[in-house]
């Protein structure tokens, strides 16, 4: 696991370009925190790394946003949807094998309906309003030959100061 503190939205949309700098066609971004932790902030840094030009915005209501950038970004937010069943009209196989990257902010909670090879990314509220601890676990293989590449990436915000 690697964990990172940021302490503004735009930090973290900074470390969210740091990952986006290692995204491939086909990669899968799980997205878990509460209401505010800084999930739809990441998907915009991210975004905007990716060349996206679109405003992102949540796709709460909508489920899925598609944006079309160096590589397409499909935005999901499943935070509404109550039975797995659901899940299968989003069509996610196809999202996956479409060549795009895929977030799905709230995505534990679809956690049987996901393939077992993505990067967890975990938001937690820290001491000051503006404090948020982001921890990275890698799932599968896709993602863990780029573990060093990762830390490296993300060194910035790593360091602990004493
Ligand atoms: P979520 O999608 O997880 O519900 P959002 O990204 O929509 O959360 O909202 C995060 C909120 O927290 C925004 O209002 C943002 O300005 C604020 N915020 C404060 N500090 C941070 C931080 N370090 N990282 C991300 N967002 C932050
Ligand atoms: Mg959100």
């Amino acid at each position: 696991m690697i964990q990172a503190r940021t302490n503004a939205p735009s930090e973290t949309g900074a470390l969210a370009a740091a990952i986006a700098g290692l995204a491939r066609p086909g990669d899968l971004i799980v997205l878990v925190g509460d209401l505010g932790a800084g999930k739809t902030a990441f998907v915009k840094g991210f975004g905007a790394a990716l060349g996206v030009a679109e405003v992102i915005t949540s796709p709460t209501f909508t489920l899925v946003h598609e944006y079309r950038g160096t590589i397409p970004v499909h935005h999901l937010d499943v935070y509404r949807i109550e039975q797995l069943d659901e899940v299968r009209d989003l069509a996610l196989p196809e999202l996956l094998d479409g060549g795009s990257v895929t977030l799905i902010e709230w995505g534990d909670r679809i956690a049987p309906m996901l393939p077992n090879d993505y990067l967890e990314v975990c938001f937690e509220f820290g001491e000051g309003d503006d404090d948020r601890t982001v921890s990275l676990n890698v799932l599968g293989i896709g993602w863990s030959s780029r573990v060093a590449a990762l830390r490296a990436a993300l060194e910035n915000w790593t360091n602990e100061s004493c």
